[in-house]
């Protein structure tokens, strides 16, 4: 089967990053102030805030984000009997990192699509998608009447809003070792 992967903190470890450099440049514990409800960017300056992302997305800093637990050994073992396709909402400039982090893992893709912060669903579709993994709870907003099973990865994403995962989404998944055995078993269900 076509297995849809989504990048930033389902890939690779975006907010651990975040969360490390806010502490390192400007002294502030983001998961605290997110304990708060309260975002980072404004504490931060709104201008400091959209450098730091810019740079983590465009930059090295990227292939320096460390994968999400057991997220390679996983990934290489679906590799194995299925066709990973990245589909991230990165912009096309953010694109060459996240391809050298993927490169770096030796994670064996069949596609990598972008769409430029625009919706998944329509890729998904359009690239035969079986599942889709990604943190994001709101990519899935669209997927009610979908072929593509949305598997929301969560915990995976720091924000100090909770998640409001739409009702069609009914996998929760908290380990990419859940998502492995999701998608073993909707290959032994014929899906
Ligand atoms: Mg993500």
């Amino acid at each position: 089967m076509k297995i849809g992967l989504d990048f930033d903190d389902t890939l690779a470890d975006f907010s651990e990053m975040l969360v490390r450099l806010t502490q390192e440049r400007f002294g502030i514990d983001l998961l605290e102030l997110h304990r708060k409800g309260k975002p980072g960017k404004p504490q931060v300056g709104a201008e400091r805030w959209d450098a730091m992302l810019k740079e983590m997305l465009e930059t090295d800093l990227t292939v320096e984000m460390a994968p999400k637990d057991e997220a390679v050994e996983v990934a290489r073992r679906l590799a194995a009997r299925h066709e990973l396709v990245i589909l991230t909402a990165r912009y096309d400039r953010e694109m060459p990192s996240a391809r050298r982090w993927l490169e770096r893992y030796e994670i064996p893709t069949s596609h990598i699509i972008w769409t430029d912060r625009g919706p998944k669903a329509e890729p998904a579709r359009g690239h035969g998608l079986t599942v889709l993994f990604d943190d994001t709870a709101k990519n899935f907003d669209d997927f009610g009447d979908h072929p593509t099973i949305p598997a929301l990865f969560v915990g995976a994403t720091v924000s100090p809003r909770a998640q409001e995962p739409a009702e069609h989404v009914r996998h929760h998944l908290s380990h990419w070792r859940e998502f492995e055995t999701l998608v073993e078993r909707l290959e032994s269900e014929g899906v």
